[in-house]
């Protein structure tokens, strides 16, 4: 398809260049023809030179301006053949640079779609594979039935989560300017979460203060709540989890420190990818999600003209840090 795109648009840009190299070459041709035939009106006109030259000089010059004339038209003629190839050569290579970002804008967009649908289709395959199993069964108890149903009921809580993230990934965030107290929204979220953290014996300690950034509220929570969310998944039993902020000039910051399984040095900017999620997260299936909190948070956070890192070491923890611009 690409390709097919680079020849059109190739044979667009030479056709520019040769008109406009053609368009100069009959311009240098007619200019060049004009002058070398006043040349020899004026040959002719003896009041001109003052006296009559003689007519072999006179066939001889003729002659030589003919010659010339011939010279200029054939070198006109070489000078397009070169430009054409030389044209043709530069037009491809500037129709690939053109092209480049389409080209692996489309090859990220069909990775997410066959990312999406390969997450689409796993908990679809349980469903469909535990029925069929149940229904091969003679005379299935009430438990067994039960079981199906509520196994059933976790892959279509899967689903729904994994519609729900893929819709705010496509959802444009809501840039308002209204100045936003982060200290109360964070406050909301740990009392939010502080029961799930509480199941593992995690605690989570609030050391945030008063600052204002401009964000929607509404974004800020999905990203505190991303982040929370995480730093409670991929803990140990009885570890803290620590919020922090801090106001430099104008530049408020806020980070989030686990003492969990931490993230490879290789890995700490792929992890905000789209469906990316480290081979630690993936071998242990009883951590839920898809990967995208972190490319959610992300794309939020950008789009208020910030900014989302991740310091971390192996084995003992990570600190998530978003930055945004102070109101
Ligand atoms: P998910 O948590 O659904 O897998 P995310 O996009 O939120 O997706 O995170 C991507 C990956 O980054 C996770 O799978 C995990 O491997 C890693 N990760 C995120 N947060 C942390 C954290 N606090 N500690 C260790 N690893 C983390």
């Amino acid at each position: 398809m690409f390709k097919s795109a680079y020849v059109k648009l190739t044979i667009w840009y030479v056709a520019i260049v040769m008109a406009l190299s053609l368009a100069f070459s009959v311009w240098v041709y007619q200019e060049t023809t004009r002058e070398i035939r006043s040349g020899l009106e004026r040959l002719r006109q003896p009041a001109v030179i003052g006296r009559q030259l003689p007519s072999a000089v006179v066939l001889a010059l003729e002659d030589q301006l003919e010659t010339a004339r011939q010279r200029v038209l054939q070198n006109l003629i070489y000078l397009n053949i070169f430009v054409l190839g030389l044209g043709a050569g530069a037009s491809y290579l500037l129709a690939k640079r053109t092209m480049r970002p389409i080209e692996e804008a489309m090859q990220a967009q069909n990775r997410f779609t066959a990312d999406a649908s390969h997450e689409l289709r796993t908990p679809l395959a349980a469903i469909k594979t535990e029925i069929e199993v149940f229904l091969r069964a003679k005379n299935p108890s009430h438990q067994e039935t039960t079981e199906l149903l509520q196994s059933n009921l976790e892959e279509i809580d899967r689903l729904n989560m994994l519609a729900e993230e893929l819709l705010l990934l496509a959802h444009e965030p809501t840039v308002q300017t209204e100045p936003l107290d982060l200290h109360r929204v964070v406050q909301k979220a740990c009392k939010r979460l502080k029961a799930l953290a509480a199941k593992q014996a995690i605690s989570i300690e609030d050391k945030t203060e008063t600052v204002f950034a401009r964000i929607s509220q509404k974004d800020f929570e999905k990203v505190i709540t991303i982040l929370l969310d995480n730093a409670i998944k991929y803990s140990p039993k009885e570890s803290t989890i620590m919020l922090q902020t801090q106001l430099y000039k104008n530049i408020v910051e806020l980070k989030v420190v686990d003492q969990g399984i931490g993230i490879q040095a290789s890995e700490k900017d792929t992890i905000f990818e789209r469906f990316y999620r480290t081979d630690t997260s993936r071998s242990k299936t009883k951590v839920a999600g898809h990967g995208l909190g972190l490319a959610i948070a992300k794309k939020i956070i950008s789009s208020y003209g910030g900014t989302i890192t991740v310091q971390s070491v192996v084995g003992k923890g990570s600190v998530f840090t978003v930055k945004l611009p102070s109101s």
